[in-house]
């Protein structure tokens, strides 16, 4: 399974990315933390980031497309993985696709941690109050003025990606701003429909109306519902007990019929079948943002 992880700094990229590794067994590659550790050993790569990091900009982008090539080139990357905080920017996200294709690599899905701002930064406010609290270090960009200025990197480099990926049929969108419990669990919920791990629980009419039911019942935005439905859909072309799922998990979600249309237009197939995939799709400019 090979994801990423979009989302501004705060929103819990790192934290959901954990929680995956543990439970699927996959690395996570974040390049914050490549860079950090570059930094701290002062080599080449990180004296040219680190004061770069420290004011809240972006690092060049060849440096960082290179760091994620080696990195996912090492063994332990094989089995899959999540990029946490990369790509960044849209010539970041064309060299990912560049060099996923050279190395016969395939994304499953760009999951998209959507958050309100002004929440964020009340976030790392309180965050590290409790570290200085504890007596523990806190990160140089860790402070409510550098996050000012990389979230406006994100608006201005990162957001562009939301529309990248939206057009590519990559993007599912979460509710960042649920408990850490409830986004691992749509998170969950999402890879289950999209075909990307298997439902843990098993049913009688096979994973394709489990799926769709369970992502369809939990408390996730349209694009987690469109997933779900998505699946049912696709699932429905060969059988009718994944047919009458897909209705059910319809009926289960109660949309209004304007997210019913949207979801309707989603079509996606698990991916061990096809790479083809529409998800719910939002044009950027209309996001909500705070
Ligand atoms: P993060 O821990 O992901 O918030 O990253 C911390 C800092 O590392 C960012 O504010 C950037 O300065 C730098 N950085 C991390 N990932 C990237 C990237 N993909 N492109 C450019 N700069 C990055």
């Amino acid at each position: 399974m090979r994801l990423i992880l979009l989302g501004p700094p705060g929103s819990g990229k790192g934290t959901q990315a954990q929680r995956l590794v543990q439970r699927h067994g996959i690395v996570q590659l974040s390049t914050g933390e490549m860079l950090r550790a570059a930094v701290a050993a002062e080599s080449p790569v990180g004296l040219k980031a680190k004061d770069i990091m420290a004011s809240g900009s972006l690092v060049p982008d060849e440096i960082v497309v290179g760091i994620i090539s080696d990195r996912i080139d090492q063994p332990d990357a094989r089995k899959g993985f999540i990029l946490d905080g990369f790509p960044r920017t849209v010539p970041q996200a064309e060299a990912l696709d560049e060099l996923l294709k050279r190395k016969h690599l395939k994304l499953d899905a760009v999951i998209e941690l959507r958050v309100n701002e002004s929440a964020l930064l009340q976030r790392v406010e309180t965050r590290v109050a409790e570290m200085r609290a504890r007596g523990e270090e806190v990160r140089v960009d860790d402070t409510a003025e550098v996050l000012i200025k990389r979230l406006a990197a994100y608006r201005s480099q990162t957001e562009p990606l939301i529309h990248y990926y939206s057009e590519r049929r990559k993007l599912l969108t979460v509710d960042g701003m649920m408990t850490i419990e409830e986004v691992t669990r749509a998170i969950n919920r999402i890879l289950v429909a999209i075909g990307a791990v298997e439902s843990k629980s098993s049913s009688k009419a096979g994973p394709a109306k489990r799926s769709a039911k369970h992502a369809a019942g939990g408390r996730t935005k349209t694009a987690v519902r469109g997933a779900a439905s998505a699946a049912a859909k696709s699932a429905a072309k060969g059988r009718s007990a994944a047919k009458k799922a897909a209705k059910t998990a319809r009926k289960d979600a109660k949309r209004p019929a304007r997210e019913l249309k949207k979801a309707a237009k989603s079509a996606v197939k698990p991916a061990a079948k096809s790479a083809v995939r529409k998800v719910a799709k939002k044009s950027p400019k209309k996001r909500a943002r705070a």
